[in-house]
């Protein structure tokens, strides 16, 4: 599957004579930002796995491997790619650069693809490391999306997590106040089991208050996350008590209500919400981490943002979103991955390599892209000049 046009070799003419220096510059890699990284708002490296099934070829990986390593690459920040693949209102097409072009890839749809694949499939997410002992102990009230993708990156940062929801099932305005045809139970239940799978414990129908006191909590564990009611908070509070632990969260100000029966529409409001509330929790569980482990909260800072006029538009093959609402076909997956422009990351084109003429690059292996022998080089920015996707930069 190409990502870019066939490239013919072009004929090398040195840029001056002699090996005379054109400019002082020097080129340098400088990683940007795409669009759809910055616009999601859970972060999740859209470019990275768009990237890995359009060259899935060039990994040396089956299409199924591929599938599993963009559901991989998801789950480092989102573990709910099949809900948010059906509700997310994905602000990540919206801020697509392929738009300028011929249309915004179809993230959303990917998504979804991705996620069901993992469902049918059966894949599980892993820890990164396995549970140490003595590990912190921590508690979080609420199985909605904000309190299960806390639970999930908690307990992937090596906590031992306890989810307490006061309804009898787990999923939140996920499972109650989203219909069932918008959000199928198959994949409400595989995406939430491949959280409880990772250790987390689950205790439904047991109300803070009622079934279990604060101060039990505050005895019990060392750092408790209140996620429910994100329905009604604007705000997400995080409040650091006395060295007995850290009470993070929003306290709701009422009980959060649970319908008895399941909703028939779903609304905008609620369907606009639970991608952030996902982002949220995942933003929970960094700060509850670092106060953990005493350390400063990872800078969510990312590198500029590369805009649309900063991509080589024309240089990209003209391809028309694959577009339509059915569940995507497998090679309809991998053809609209292609079209994505790796905005601002290197792809392993090879254009900076056949255009310069002072053979300053060497290619390493495979995701390693190219090393600059600058002691060659004399300026001419050629180079810089032609990287479609904006990664080469002049210095
Ligand atoms: S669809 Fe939503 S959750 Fe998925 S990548 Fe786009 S913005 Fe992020
Ligand atoms: S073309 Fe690809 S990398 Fe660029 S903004 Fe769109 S999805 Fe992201
Ligand atoms: S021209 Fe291609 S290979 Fe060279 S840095 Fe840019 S994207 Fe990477």
């Amino acid at each position: 599957m190409a990502l870019f046009k066939e490239v013919k070799k072009p004929v090398l003419r040195p840029t001056a004579s002699g090996g005379a220096e054109v400019s002082a510059g020097r080129p340098a890699y400088v990683a940007k930002t795409a669009p759809c990284i910055h616009s999601c708002p859970s972060g999740t490296d859209v470019r990275g796995w768009l990237v890995a099934l359009a060259q899935h070829e060039a990994w040396g990986r089956t299409s199924a491997q591929a599938f599993e390593t963009a559901w991989r690459t998801i789950l480092e920040h989102n573990p709910f790619p099949a809900v948010c693949g059906r509700v997310c209102q994905h602000p990540c097409e919206l801020n697509c650069n392929r738009k300028a072009k011929d249309g915004a890839v179809a993230v959303n749809r990917l998504e979804r693809f991705i996620g069901d694949f993992a469902i049918a499939q059966g894949l599980r997410a892993r820890l990164p490391h396995p549970p140490e002992p003595g590990v912190a102990k921590v508690a979080v009230v609420g199985a909605g999306p904000a309190g299960l993708a806390a639970a999930y990156h908690l307990a992937r940062a090596g906590c031992a997590v306890t989810v307490i929801e006061a309804a009898p099932l787990p999923g939140g305005m996920m499972r109650y106040r989203i219909p069932r045809r918008v959000i199928p139970a198959e994949v409400l239940e595989g995406e939430i089991g491949n959280i409880l799978q990772l250790g987390v414990a689950l205790h439904t129908g047991c109300v803070v208050g009622r079934d279990v006191s604060v101060e039990q909590l505050q005895k019990d564990y060392r750092a408790i996350f209140f996620a429910m009611g994100l329905q009604k908070a604007a705000q997400l509070e995080l409040r650091i008590s006395d060295d007995a632990g850290a009470l993070a969260g929003m306290l709701p100000s009422e009980p959060p209500q649970i319908p008895d029966r399941e909703p028939e529409e779903s609304e905008p409001r609620v369907l606009n919400m639970v991608s952030p509330a996902i982002a949220q929790g995942q933003a929970v569980a960094e700060r509850i981490a670092a106060f953990l482990e005493q350390r400063a909260v990872r800078p969510a800072g990312r590198p500029a943002v590369i805009r649309s006029d900063r991509v080589k538009l024309d240089w990209y093959a003209g391809a028309l979103r694959v577009d339509g609402d059915a569940p995507m076909a497998e090679a309809e997956v991998l053809k609209e991955a292609a079209r994505c422009m790796s905005c601002g990351m290197c792809m392993d084109c090879e254009t900076c390599w056949m255009y310069c003429s002072k053979n300053c690059f060497v290619k390493l292996p495979k995701g390693e892209h190219y090393k600059i022998k600058l002691d060659l080089c004399n300026g001419c920015g050629k180079c810089a000049e032609s990287c479609p996707c904006g990664y080469i930069e002049m210095n």
